[in-house]
């Protein structure tokens, strides 16, 4: 490698569950290539079609990297480069014109999830314009019902993990297309397949991973949970149950009972078409044949009743004790599994009482004066999202932005269709390493990091403070949770004991700290106690049930979330470590 050449890790930014690990390498201080990156297990080297010319994004023609103002009619694409200064003076001028006339809740911020990072992602900005009292959107376009049931029913977790489905001998895959929409999951049921696995797929449609299946199951669509109750039905009626499970770590099980034998194969094949020997058959081989695992698909959420359908299927793997084996259980990846203070990014007690809602979903109906709104959308400030392509009803939300009365401001990387209606596109940047934002006699320094509590952990540093805003990398008197790679984290544990002149340490899971290295110690004795341990027990030729017991176990009562998450800790520490 020469001199000019580095490389730095990063994350993909899309709303996809593979999450992969991305190598920039830069040479010249220019970005030459993204790859995947080839040490981390999911994603393996390999990016999906989506994301491989991502260099070639950063430096495509169309980005938008000035201010720019409107300088023709909206939606004519007519605009002229502003200065930095001219687009935050106008920003503030019209702003202060419309608070003073209709109130502070005449702006809308738009956002969702054109970055899922946990910084820049969907809560980004929340703080800010709670802080001024703007109109607060809901982003409820996905993952809000499934999200939701899978709490109710199971608790803040994943579920099985991804890894663990090479374990498994028997796979269900729910409404997921996983060979087009979760490609770094495929090798793992893949190999599972070639150990014997039987793999099923449930989809409406013959997808390209319901055609490598040993098994495609086809509904109708949106008679998912239909299907689930009969399943469900089966299995107590034909007493394929783990009772002892059942009876040790569920809650409700009577009323479940008394509502699923009304629903026999017999009547869900009615509703589904499915044929009530497919549906018992289904059911005998998902209790008999061990583990079972069970991959739920976006596609159960998106029909009424969908996340009943996702409760269902949360609760099925309790039915037969399925949790008790590696490679079992249900794996859904909730955005709100992980134990975050969102409530600290976010800062919902800034929100002035009686503040009104536009749910992001009526966007359009908003803008055109058909919601009952006290105060009518002025402005809008739209950030990470497109809402003339992703909101329903385009028609209206077009209308909207057609206003002659409606200020708008668009921060954004390319011309979308929604930022040719800006009043002011304002453009995004990306960072891949460090980079330092002067807000104006204040410096912020963001640094990303390679994969260490996931694979896109960013530290913000007010240098004229001192105060370090660490998030997901420091946990303190709460356990950490291995995301990315327990020891990538500790590599980072390392670089950041380096880190001088900081005076206050935000963690993103715990109180204030004033000395870094202290405040680190910590969550850094743990991982190394955990990876300390593994190895013993890898050596010693035990395997990932074993270790689930025995290790780290002198850490217990030093952590708040200890039963939640130290086990999976040490599960995903195994399978990190078991490769090395
Ligand atoms: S599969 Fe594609 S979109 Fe998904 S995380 Fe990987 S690179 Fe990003």
């Amino acid at each position: 490698m020469s001199a000019q050449l580095k490389t730095f890790h990063g994350a993909c930014p899309h709303d996809c569950p593979d999450t992969c690990s991305f190598v920039y390498t830069v040479e010249n201080d220019r970005l030459v290539s993204v790859k995947g990156n080839a040490d981390h297990p999911m994603t393996n080297g390999g990016l999906c079609v989506k994301l491989k010319d991502y260099d070639e994004r950063h430096y495509n023609a169309d980005r938008v990297l000035f201010p720019l103002k409107r300088n023709g009619p909206k939606g004519s694409r007519q605009y002229v480069r502003i200065t930095w200064e001219s687009a935050l003076a106008e920003i503030r001028q019209r702003w202060t014109e419309i608070i003073a006339r209709h109130g502070s809740q005449a702006i809308l911020p738009l956002s969702y999830l054109g970055n899922q990072g946990l910084v820049h992602g969907i809560t980004a900005g929340d703080a800010f314009f709670n802080r001024l009292g703007a109109t607060v959107c809901e982003k409820t376009f996905c993952a809000s019902g499934s999200s939701t049931a899978w709490l109710i029913t199971v608790g803040p977790t994943g579920g099985v993990d991804p890894e663990s489905f090479v374990h498994a001998k028997y796979i269900v895959i729910w409404g997921c297309n996983t060979l087009s929409t979760n490609l770094h999951h495929w090798p793992f049921v893949r190999r599972a397949q070639e150990n014997g696995a039987k793999i099923v797929v449930i989809d409406a449609y013959k997808s390209l991973t319901a055609k490598k299946a040993d098994w495609h199951i086809a509904p109708k669509p949106g008679t998912d949970g239909a299907l689930a109750m009969a399943w469900v039905n089966v299995l107590i009626s034909e007493n394929l149950l783990d009772n002892d499970y059942i009876g040790k770590y569920t809650v409700g099980f009577d009323e479940l009972k008394e509502r699923a034998l009304k629903c026999t194969p017999e009547w869900a094949e009615q509703i589904t078409g499915i044929k009530a020997d497919d549906i018992r058959k289904l059911a005998r081989e998902y209790a008999t044949v061990k583990p079972a695992a069970i991959r739920v698909g976006v596609g159960l959420e998106r029909s009424a009743g969908g996340a009943d359908a996702i409760r269902l299927a949360a609760i099925l793997p309790a039915l037969i004790g399925a949790w008790r084996h590696v490679g079992g259980g249900t794996l859904e990846m909730p955005v709100w599994e992980f134990p975050i203070h969102w409530d600290r990014v976010c800062r919902p007690d800034w929100i002035p009482d009686g503040t009104q809602v536009v749910n992001i979903l009526q966007t359009g109906r908003a803008l055109v004066g058909e919601l009952p709104l006290k105060t009518p959308i002025m402005s809008l400030f739209v950030y990470n999202t497109n809402p003339v392509t992703q909101a329903p009803e385009s028609d209206k939300t077009l209308a909207g932005l057609r206003r002659d009365d409606l200020f708008t401001v668009v921060a954004d990387q390319f011309m979308s269709d929604t930022a040719s209606y800006a009043d002011i596109i304002l453009p995004d940047r990306t960072v891949d390493s460090m980079l330092e934002l002067d807000l104006g006699g204040k410096t912020l320094r963001l640094t990303a990091y390679p994969t260490a509590h996931t694979h896109s952990d960013l530290s913000v540093l007010d240098v004229d403070t001192g105060t370090l805003w660490l998030g997901d990398l420091l946990f303190r008197e709460r356990l950490p949770s291995f995301d990315g790679s327990v020891l990538g984290w500790l590599k980072v544990i390392g670089t950041l004991e380096q880190e001088q002149g900081v005076r206050t340490v935000i963690p993103g899971h715990g109180p204030v700290g004033e000395e870094l290295k202290a405040a680190l110690a910590d969550e850094k004795r743990y991982m190394e106690t955990v990876v300390a341990e593994v190895r013993a027990q890898i050596a010693d030729g035990k395997d990932i049930d074993e270790a689930v017991e025995t290790v780290g176990l002198s850490e217990r009562g030093r952590w708040q979330l200890w039963d939640q998450q130290h086990k999976r800790n040490v599960s995903r520490a195994y399978t990190e470590l078991e490769w090395e």
